[in-house]
């Protein structure tokens, strides 16, 4: 089971970690290392906040992460489908693809990157596809809208653009939303890409 990331992993990249675990013989978490657009976390920083989580609380034995040495083109759906096709060369059967996967601020249909495998030809991977996941706080856990119809005032959407905003204050993210180890690692050694980073 591969999964595409570009960010530090937050309690709702988490969720979709341990569905994609129970489903596949194991997890390749397979972050993007090249360019990234001004505001995104470095490369280190993303490697780095995974190795914390990997080594608080996943099992070993069925985790596997390595970056990938390719730019975000920050796509959409096209990207999904290459970002699935580079997965399937690196041997991964299922790949999983979440809401507005390789989008940028509200560019696409959030599920334009879902709509895209079902009008394209099998490609030899199969697509793991996840909608809204979210904490709610009466069910006290993270949840998706396929398990939980709570209303509003129980949910908190997680967003790492948010996440970000609160390290940069210096401010830790509540731990529903964010893991203890992983917030206390950002907030000492979390870099930003800046306009002129190199
Ligand atoms: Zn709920």
């Amino acid at each position: 089971m591969a999964f595409q990331t570009r960010n530090a992993p937050h309690r709702a990249h988490e969720y979709l970690h341990r569905l994609g675990m129970e489903i596949g013989d194991g997890l390749f978490i397979h972050p993007i290392i090249g360019l990234k657009k001004e505001g995104d976390f470095d490369s280190r920083t993303i490697i780095q906040a995974y190795q914390v989580l990997i080594n608080s609380y996943y099992p070993h034995s069925k985790v596997l992460l390595t970056g990938l040495s390719t730019s975000m083109r920050y796509a959409g759906p096209r990207e999904a489908v290459f970002h699935a096709i580079v997965r399937k060369n690196y041997g991964a059967t299922h790949f999983l693809v979440g809401r507005d996967h390789a989008g940028v601020g509200d560019y696409y249909d959030p599920f334009a990157a879902h709509k895209i495998f079902e009008e394209i030809p099998d490609i030899g991977i199969q697509i793991i596809k996840f909608y809204n996941v979210f904490y709610c706080s009466k069910c006290e856990g993270i949840v998706s809208e396929n398990t939980c119809s709570h209303p509003e005032k129980f949910i908190t959407k997680i967003s790492m653009t948010k996440i970000r905003k609160m390290l940069s204050e210096g401010k830790k993210p509540p731990k529903e939303i964010l893991r203890e180890e992983v917030s206390q690692f950002l907030i000492e050694n979390f870099y930003l890409i800046t306009e002129d980073y190199r």
